[in-house]
């Protein structure tokens, strides 16, 4: 049980926000390969450009490891998947800034 107490602090760590490094929000799991875990981490800074965006994603394995971010040599599959979560996470941020966009302009339906 020791593996969890020395994963927590790792896990905080990566769970700042890349942008702002405020700790985030863990707001949504879902399954990665192996058994492991997705953890979705939104960034709840408001002054920050990514508020309220999933800002990081952190891959907690079955037995609760956590693989550094920075090693991108063993796990390459995983990264490619990590950057795929990026880009999508790029057009959503892009998404709500021309929504937010609209909104602000007079008549802004018409595009
Ligand atoms: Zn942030």
């Amino acid at each position: 049980m020791s593996n969890e107490d020395s994963t927590r602090p790792v896990f905080e760590t990566a769970s700042k926000c890349p942008k702002c490094s405020q700790p985030g929000e863990d707001r949504q799991q879902t399954p990665g390969v192996k058994g492991s875990t997705i953890h979705h981490i939104y960034c709840v800074n408001k002054n920050c450009k990514w508020y309220n965006t999933p800002c990081q994603l952190i891959q907690v394995n079955r037995d609760g490891s956590i693989p550094s971010p920075k090693d991108h040599s063993r796990e390459k599959k995983i990264y490619e998947g990590f950057d795929d979560h990026d880009r999508r996470a790029q057009e959503l941020i892009e998404t709500l800034k021309r929504n937010a966009q609209a909104e602000i302009r007079p008549g802004g339906a018409e595009i």
